[in-house]
């Protein structure tokens, strides 16, 4: 299997499991009902990381309207993509908006800006 996931996917799936989270902890201050302090701390933060699965989503929105959407050349379905290189969705395939990188092996860090920053703080 292939390393990367699709970014989209990779964040939707991040705030799903903050949701989970957010509910186990808060299930885990009822087993400290006799500590009322410990148990609002569990609930709050239980409270917090179901608020900021929330803000996860709402970002998704955002990020969703910037991504590109394109046809996956492997699979044939339209999937979403994020930065220079991405993963499709559905087959895992490595994808790229850039031609300069087609055929290079995938590498996440060529979605790093930095890269060009280097090069022009050392003038
Ligand atoms: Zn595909």
């Amino acid at each position: 299997m292939k390393p990367y996931k699709n970014k989209i996917n990779r964040i939707r799936s991040f705030a799903l499991s903050l949701i989970f989270i957010g509910v186990v902890i808060m299930y885990l201050g009822i087993f400290f009902r006799s500590n009322e302090i410990i148990m609002l701390i569990f609930m709050v933060l239980g409270l917090l990381a179901i608020l900021g699965s929330t803000v996860v989503y709402a970002w998704i929105g955002t990020l969703s309207t910037k991504a590109v959407q394109i046809v996956c050349p492997n699979c044939g379905k339209a999937t979403k993509m994020l930065g220079r290189v991405d993963m499709c969705g559905h087959c895992r395939e490595p994808l790229t908006l850039d031609p300069s990188l087609e055929g290079k092996e995938f590498d996440e860090s060529y979605n790093r800006p930095n890269r060009q920053n280097e090069q022009t703080d050392k003038k």
